[in-house]
């Protein structure tokens, strides 16, 4: 990646910068590809169980793929690269960095940058991915909100500058060779369920059926739920940090569920160092449960969470807010046309 794409610029202060017209067709042609390329394989995947059906082995190498690239996101390049909420030792942080490049999802400075540059804007201008600055009004905004959170700002000419969001990444060892090695690594997420698949059956077949459902469909998968993350849940569910994040983060169960607790944005914008998102034992937090294994295993240490009485006095400010986005946005309507009467008075 040259140096014009990477928004390395030299002004730390500045969090963006525009990409020039080489980098602007670079962004589009990686953007379009991992957009493209894994639906392609979804749409084809589907045609093909239709009609020769679909085996007990792709089901299963899917599921485990999508478990362990999921939680490379989760509880890796989330979690611990980018929240540091917990540490751990070299071996586990290059795994859980080679299980987050195999998502698909950018390479781990990108990644981390754009992250961090989210929260540091959250719903602000300068947030990257959010689906609430959209012009316009009604359903018309909310479609364009959403499209462009979800999909659309991949492939905006705003590079985030790495040096200002990912400095600590580009100085580690570690970090910089998981972030360097990105490419490779994709291509090992899809080469491991199409050898597994061809190990496990013996047929060619059953190779291409493992390199589809465990590396296409998987990779269309975990990162369209993901990208819920960014754009669902910054539009839908409930807020009960609201005093204290100020934005429009939300805790949406469902993508919680299938994003293994990212979903849980409100309680993670309101304490983004705490490894567990999940407050109430009906929050989904699959991350956190492996995160407590790992602990209790001893493969990693100093956990960083949001105690009780941290929660209870966060909770205790809130009291008297609007919790759910729907009544948000009816505060806000109610903000402009107050503001629009007191200017035509
Ligand atoms: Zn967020
Ligand atoms: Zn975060």
């Amino acid at each position: 990646m040259s140096s014009s794409i990477n928004g390395n610029t030299a002004n730390n202060r500045i969090p963006y910068s525009i990409a020039s017209a080489s980098a602007r067709r670079t962004i589009r042609l990686i953007a379009g590809t991992v957009v493209i390329l894994p639906l392609l394989g979804l749409i084809t995947a589907i045609a093909l169980a239709l009609t020769t059906g679909v085996t007990f082995t792709e089901i299963g190498i899917f599921v485990v793929m999508y478990v362990v690239t999921t939680l490379g996101i989760t509880v890796g390049f989330h979690r611990h690269y980018a929240h540091n909420s917990f540490h751990t030792s070299t071996p586990m942080r290059i795994a859980l960095g080679i299980l987050g490049s195999m998502a698909g999802q950018g390479p781990l400075a990108w990644w981390v940058a754009t992250h961090r540059r989210h929260h540091r804007f959250s719903d602000e201008d300068g947030d990257p991915h959010s689906p609430q600055l959209a012009k316009g009004e009604g359903l018309g905004r909310i479609v364009k909100g959403l499209w462009y959170g979800h999909i659309a700002w991949m492939f905006s000419e705003k590079i985030t500058n790495w040096n200002m969001f990912a400095r600590d990444i580009l100085n580690d060892r570690t970090a910089y060779a998981m972030h360097r090695f990105y490419f490779p690594f994709v291509f090992l997420g899809l080469g491991l369920p199409t050898l597994a698949g061809g190990v496990l059956i013996g047929t060619w077949q059953a190779a291409l059926g493992g390199l589809l459902w465990g590396g296409l469909v998987r990779i269309c998968l975990v990162d369209h739920v993901l990208w819920c993350v960014g754009s669902v849940c910054h539009m839908y569910g409930r807020k009960p940090f609201l005093k204290l994040t100020r934005d429009h983060s939300c805790n949406n169960f469902w993508v919680a569920f299938f994003a293994f607790g990212e979903g849980l944005q409100n309680n993670h914008h309101a304490f983004p160092n705490a490894a567990v998102h999940g407050f109430k034992w009906w929050e989904p937090d699959f991350s956190a449960l492996v995160i407590r294994t790992m602990k209790a295993c001893g493969l990693i240490w100093n956990v960083r969470l949001a105690t009780s009485d941290k929660r209870r006095a966060a909770i205790d400010a809130n009291k008297g807010i609007v919790e759910d986005c729907a009544q948000l946005e009816a505060v806000d309507r109610n903000v402009t046309n107050t503001l629009e009467e007191a200017r035509m008075s």
